[in-house]
This record gives structure tokens, sequence and C-alpha cells, in this order.
């Protein structure tokens, strides 16, 4: 917000503000410190659209790079391309002079390997199933990690028994309007944890993860990425906008949309989590999320101007 108010571009306002918890070794979510691939090798994913000259660029399945977000804006501004994926971005990445470095983070690290340790279990998370094959938590099997990591306290071992077996699923969409009406927006991950390895998600894929188009506005999704492919779910939201519905509106229909794909089945849809959130040009924003929180309502940022504050999602279904 304070580069927008300098009068920065708004895709660079967008990309320096996603590049604070891309560069956070603390988040897994989100570039360095990205919980990892089945092979403990985090890739990330990301995607941007400039609103103004209607451009776009994405990177999928990236490794080494901290800031995938800022090799979509140099894949959009260099290139004829919209995407590069794998050892393809890396390496185009490091034409630009980035450096390539490990990304996995001594705790990313330790929820990878505890990962591996909880294969043994039966409600383990496997990725070799389909959606519709029931995961039963199972209570932390303490005493045996203690024995495997016996320098690793209690909390942080019950936080990675908690990730191996509901892999998390973070990223960041981030909308940017200024004052002369320009619209960007960005999208970048480091997606499933312990997916397969060269999964790309919803994230990078404009008309998915994020998608602009400067007459209307913008929308982008987190959650699970499958889900969000399936309906085309950014493209989704901003056309609805465009026929005139509110951002509120037009998020709700995606998270509709969602839901028909199991036919409503509430006890299939328990099992995901999915969130689309809505800029409009006039300013008008929403999100949604398929699921209420179970206890605190599913919020988004926002800032416009003043303070940055949380704002309630819409919600299909009630949690809990
Ligand atoms: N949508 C991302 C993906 O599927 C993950 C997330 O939003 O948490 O890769």
């Amino acid at each position: 917000m304070e580069m927008l108010q300098q009068g920065a571009d708004t895709l660079d306002a967008v990309i320096a503000g996603v590049n604070i918890v891309e560069l956070d070794p603390n988040d897994t979510s989100v570039g360095y410190g990205g919980l990892p691939n089945e092979d403990g090798v985090p890739e990330l994913d990301s995607c941007v659209t400039h609103g103004p000259t209607r451009r776009c660029g994405a990177v999928g399945a990236i490794r080494g790079i901290k800031t995938p977000s800022k090799i979509a804006k140099l894949v959009m501004d260099h290139t004829t391309h919209v995407m590069i994926v794998g050892e393809g971005a890396t390496r185009f990445a490091k034409a630009y002079g980035y450096k390539e470095e490990d990304l996995l983070t001594e705790k990313s690290r330790l929820a990878w390997l505890v990962w591996k340790q909880s294969l043994r279990s039966p409600s383990a998370f496997n990725n070799w199933i389909s959606m519709d094959q029931n995961l039963t938590a199972e209570n932390v099997p303490l005493k045996r990690l203690k024995e495997a990591f016996p320098d690793v306290d209690e909390n942080t071992l019950a936080w990675a028994w908690d990730k191996a077996i509901h892999p998390t699923y973070g990223t960041i969409n981030c909308l940017s309007l200024n004052e002369k009406g320009e619209m960007s927006g960005v999208t970048t991950t480091s997606g499933l944890a312990w997916k397969i390895p060269g999964r790309v998600g919803d994230s990078p894929i404009i008309g998915a993860g994020l998608f602009l188009d400067q007459d209307v506005g913008g929308a982008g999704s987190t959650g699970v990425g499958e889900e969000n492919i399936r309906i085309a779910g950014g493209h989704t939201v901003v056309e609805n906008m465009r026929h005139g519905m509110h951002p509120k509106d037009a998020v709700m229909d995606a998270l509709k949309r969602v839901s028909r794909n199991y036919n409503d089945d509430k006890s299939k849809l328990a099992k995901l989590d999915i969130q689309f959130y809505a800029l409009r040009k006039d300013g008008e924003h929403a999100a949604g999320s398929l699921w209420s929180g179970a206890k605190t309502p599913v919020q988004y940022s926002v800032n416009d101007g003043g303070d940055s504050r949380h704002e309630p999602c819409v919600f299909l279904y009630r949690r809990g």
C-alpha cells in the first residue's frame, strides 16, 4: 500500500507484498521454507497479471528460487511465452541473475521427515489414491516421534505430525487497485505439501489461481487447487462480475460449482477447503470459502489506504 500511495505500478506493489512472505523462512506455505514434494524438494508455482497492459506470466514447479512471483513477471516482461515450468523455469531465472538455492529450511525438512514416518500409519496421507478414499485422523504417536527425533520439542513434533496427515494448502493471492483505476494481481505458493514431483496446482494457471481483466476486476483462489482448475475459478468469478454480479455473489457461484462437482455431497466436500477472492474495478471486494471456520470465521486481508484489517469470508457450508 505504501508503494501504491507513492505512485508505484500496481503489479510491482503486489509482488513486493508477496515477496515478504516468499522470503520468510518461517512461513511453510509459500516460497523459501515452503513444504516440499514427496522427494523433499520444494517446488513453487506463481503467476502475475498486469491489468493496464493486459499481459501475464507464470512459472510452475520451479525449484531453487525463493521468489517465483518475480520470475513470473520476468516471463511476462521478457519473453513471448506465458508459462515456463520445471527445470526450464529455474534455468530461465538463473539467466536473469537469480541464484539457485536450497529452499528447504530445518523446519520444513523436519516436517517432511515426519511425513515419511507417518507413511507407516494407516491414516497417513497418500497421493496415490483418489480423493474419494477416506482419511481418518489418528492421535499423535508422540512417543515414537520423540524416539526418532530426540532433539525436537513436543510442540514442533505435534505440528509436524498434523502437517504430515493433513498436508497444508497455503497460498497468497494479492489483488491491487490504484486511484487511477489500474489493477494487477499475483498468486504464489509452494503448493500441496508432499505432492508428486511435477504436480502443478491452480496457482500458476491464468484463469484458475488468478484472472484479471482491467475492464472488470480480478479474482484468485487458495485451497485445493485441483477443485479450482476443474471450474476455472478465477475466470468464472471475473466473468460473473462482468455480467453484473456483486463480488460476493460471484465467489458464491464459484463455490457452488465446486460443490456441484461432488453432487453437493457434504461428506465428500468436508475433506476439501477452497476460497475465492474478488476485487471489482470500482473497489468493491469479497471473499468466499466453501466452509465456514469451525470456531472463528475464515477471513481475508484488506487495506484500502488506512490500516490493514481482516474481513470475514462468505461461505457456502457451515463447518462444525
Ligand atoms: N491452491 C494451491 C495449490 O493447490 C494450494 C493452496 O492454496 O494452499 O497448489
